[in-house]
């Protein structure tokens, strides 16, 4: 049955004629086209029969049959209202698919996670999502402290090793701190472009992130421990004295930043591309009594 799997080159093809579907670039639509890419992505993402599954961007259903095919149900989110009908007729095969026409973001995801929580032994998160969107769809997604175990997403290569980045490597940022204050982070896979219809201009991957239970850190206020992790990006190649002597400026005078940067251990002259998460807890939690 593998050669009639949506996701190939000829029954894409066969779809888009049958029902003179055209792309809208603006919503991030390349479809899947290569079946093994995504039996191997289901495998990292720790898809099986007990798992509840959300989908983001169904688009003709290439991921969707291969989720409905393993999980014990599928609910996707889709925005393009065009594709519903294609999606029903297409996975009408399945019974255990959910299409819900709604933009992700305007979604009430915490409603769903819950209700899916209380049918299944654990929900999942898997996309191919629409690149124009990624960081605000997973920012969404994890700082609404959702009850999912996993999130297991294609997204562009160079955006899924900034949220995987250690210190010290070009990709670390803020983005990287952000992700890996909630999730452990991994590239299982790098995808080319060729196995997407239409080919997008970039490469892609699979970056699967592993909810924690409790954050790896201890900070004293989560808003400023994120405000002081940026500030001390802001400026790439300046100094963490230089960075956070602009964001304290009208409210600490530099001794005064100097001494908490020591108090916390951490060296004025240093990057922030050299800290660690610890480091950066370390770091707001000497001047979170200041606050901004
Ligand atoms: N899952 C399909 C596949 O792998 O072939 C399609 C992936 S395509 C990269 C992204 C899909 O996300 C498109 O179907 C697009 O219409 C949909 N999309 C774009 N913005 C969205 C949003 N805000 N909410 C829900 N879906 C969205």
């Amino acid at each position: 049955m593998e050669n009639k799997a949506i996701a190939t080159p000829g029954r894409t093809k066969e779809i888009l004629t049958k029902t003179g579907f055209s792309f809208k670039k603006s919503l991030g639509q390349n479809f899947l086209v290569d079946v093994n890419i995504l039996k191997n992505m289901l495998h990292h993402a720790g898809i099986n029969e007990h798992t509840a599954a959300i989908e983001i961007g169904p688009g003709i259903g290439a991921l969707t049959e291969q989720l409905a095919l393993r999980a014990a149900s599928v609910t996707a989110f889709e925005i393009d209202q065009r594709l519903v009908p294609v999606l029903k007729e297409e996975l009408s095969p399945y019974g255990n698919v959910t299409i819900l026409n709604q933009d992700i973001l305007e979604a009430d995801v915490e409603e769903l996670v819950g209700e899916l929580q209380r049918q299944s032994d654990e929900v999942r998160v898997v996309a191919n999502l629409p690149y124009y969107i990624t960081t605000p769809i997973l920012m969404k997604l994890l700082m609404e402290h959702l009850n999912f175990q996993s999130i297991t997403v294609m997204i562009q290569k160079e955006v899924a090793e900034r949220m995987s980045a250690s210190p010290n490597t070009k990709s670390y940022g803020s983005l990287s701190i952000a992700v890996q204050y909630y999730t452990t982070a991994s590239i299982p896979m790098i995808v080319p472009k060729s196995v997407f219809m239409p080919q997008p201009n970039v490469d892609s991957a699979v970056l699967h992130l592993e909810k924690r239970d409790v954050p790896p850190v201890d900070v004293d206020d989560e808003d400023f421990f994120f405000e002081m992790v940026r500030a001390s990006f802001k400026q790439r190649r300046k100094t963490l004295m230089n960075n956070l002597g602009s964001f304290f400026k009208g409210t600490l005078e530099k001794p005064e930043i100097r001494q908490r940067m020591e108090d916390a251990g951490i060296d004025p002259g240093r990057r922030g591309e050299s800290l660690s998460m610890e480091e950066f807890a370390a770091l707001a939690n000497a001047f979170s009594p200041v606050g901004k």
